[in-house]
């Protein structure tokens, strides 16, 4: 495995391939990477010639009282961990060739951002689509794979490429889950002692939310207040939203449904966690 630092010396590795009648998938991350990335670019490797992960922790997209500067990082695991998996580049740009002092574009997508996480970190989003346009046009891929544990970041990318027109298929990978439940997260690095144990409410949560649908439940408001029940009981954890949404618009819905998303954010002590589930059609990897 390669790995890439420059930013014109990524472009010119695509532009070979492409040339060469290749195919290039693309998992973007910001690395400390988990067995939810590795099985991301399992897929990438199914979809395309060649798998590009890009590890880049991304400024744009945290908010001043975040947690940037303790972000787990560590590339030589991770570039251990890539290379086992048969990934061909992992594209670690500098922050300086991303962000040079002068940076001042941004893409924004507007709607889908205005709600669930949106609404905590307002500049969050933009931070995203901008960076992953970057990547985009950086790299140039066919294929970009992403995780369902960020669904709304999921719906936001389809909709910038869409939109934008890019002729980038998404391709999306069912959340991946420790065996009792919680979904993996760099940020589960955080969890220490109690803290681990209490995040497991998010699974509970979502559990609870299917066994009423699948008996039949469907008003939204009840199951809602249920699931904060469930939540609250846990000392130290704090609510930051407990949504029926829509799957493509990310609107509330005010009946259950198959496709119905429950979208959750909680706070664990300090560390910020989401976790989703559709109301239907369960189809995780691990479950
Ligand atoms: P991150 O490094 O956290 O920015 O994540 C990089 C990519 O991996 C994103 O597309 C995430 O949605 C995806 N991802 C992270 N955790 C999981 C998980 N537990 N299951 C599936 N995909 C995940």
């Amino acid at each position: 495995m390669q790995i890439i630092h420059p930013l014109a010396e990524m472009t010119e590795w695509s532009r070979k391939v492409i040339a060469s009648g290749k195919s290039i998938a693309l998992v973007p991350t910001m690395g400390y990477f988990h067995e939810g990335h590795l099985q991301l670019m399992r897929l990438a490797g199914r979809l395309a010639d060649r798998v590009v992960v890009s590890l880049f922790v991304n400024s744009l997209q945290f908010g001043p009282a975040e947690d940037l500067s303790r972000y787990p990082r560590n590339l030589p695991r991770d570039a251990r961990m890539a290379e086992d998996e048969g990934v061909e580049i992992l594209f670690a740009p500098s922050d300086e060739e991303m962000y040079p002092p002068d940076f001042n574009a941004g893409v924004r997508v507007g709607g889908i951002t205005d709600t669930l996480c949106g609404r905590q970190r307002p500049t969050h989003f933009e931070g995203v689509t901008t960076v992953v346009a970057k990547l985009f046009n950086i790299i140039k891929p066919h294929y970009a794979v992403f995780g369902q544990k960020d669904f709304q970041q999921l719906g936001v990318i389809r909709k910038m490429v869409r939109d934008l027109n890019w002729d980038i298929e998404i391709v999306a990978h069912p959340i991946v889950r420790e065996d009792d439940g919680l979904a993996m997260s760099s940020r589960n690095t955080y969890l220490t002692g109690p803290d681990r144990i209490r995040a497991l409410c998010l699974y509970n949560a979502i559990r609870h939310a299917r066994a009423r649908f699948a008996a039949g439940v469907t008003d939204a408001d009840l199951v809602r207040s249920e699931i904060r029940d469930i939540i609250s009981a846990n000392q130290g954890v704090t609510i930051d939203y407990v949504s029926f949404v829509n799957k493509d618009t990310l609107a509330d819905e005010d009946v259950i449904g198959a496709d119905t998303v429950l979208a959750l954010a909680v706070r664990v002590g300090t560390t910020r966690l989401i976790d989703n589930s559709f109301m239907g059609n369960y189809s995780e990897a691990s479950n």
